[in-house]
């Protein structure tokens, strides 16, 4: 499925303890590499706490791993776990969460996750505010001159990406757009190209 489009798979894993719902672990990870998945996998864990989990993600073939500042006592050590396990490292900031966590590591950060819905379930809609936010990230990532990406999970649709690339978003995870069609590989390539459709249009 994935070579009809989506770069990258972003792998939410859930714990009923940081966010209400349960979702997949490291073996979920290693099964899909063990099945040839060779794309990137975008872990992003919503769990507490965080570190044992960087190793277990990391042997498990993650390529990012990203966490909630929240769910960690020591977020730099967090971050530095990641790079030192070889994989890229960022910080996931729920709608409520200040960019403020960044201040002090943007240089230990190679992903920027802006939620733009509250973590733990899917099919929720984007919230307006994260447009602002996510202008205002940008500005954070241009000023610090380090090579960081902007991505933005939740509510993401071909309706509003446009939106979202004009406020400086350059990464965008898709659950519901894609899901919510039939699942079959036609259905999965039309909702893509739609996406990168509206996205040509974005004036960045
Ligand atoms: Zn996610």
């Amino acid at each position: 499925m994935l070579d009809a489009g989506a770069d990258v798979v972003h792998f939410d894993v859930m714990d009923n303890h940081y966010v209400p719902n349960l979702t997949i672990g490291p073996m979920v990870c290693d099964a899909l590499r063990k099945h040839g998945v060779k794309n990137d996998i975008d872990v992003h864990l919503m769990v507490q706490p965080v570190d044992q989990m960087i190793g277990d993600f990391a042997k498990a073939g993650a390529s990012y791993i990203t966490f909630h500042p929240e769910a960690t006592k020591h977020v730099d050590r967090s971050l530095s776990l990641i790079r030192n396990e070889g994989c890229k490292s960022g910080l996931v900031l729920t709608p409520s969460t200040s960019l403020d966590y960044l201040r002090y590591v943007m240089d230990k950060v190679d992903i920027i996750l802006l939620m733009s819905v509250n973590p733990g379930f899917g099919g929720q809609s984007f919230i307006p505010s994260t447009l602002t936010k996510l202008k205002e990230a940008r500005k954070l990532i241009d000023a610090s001159g380090f090579d960081i990406r902007l991505q933005v999970d939740g509510g993401v649709s071909p309706a509003n990406i446009q939106s979202i690339a004009e406020a400086g978003a350059d990464m965008f995870v898709a659950g519901s757009a894609i899901l919510k069609n039939p699942r079959t590989k036609d259905a999965y390539a039309e909702t893509i190209k739609g996406m990168r459709g509206e996205l040509a249009k974005a004036k960045v």
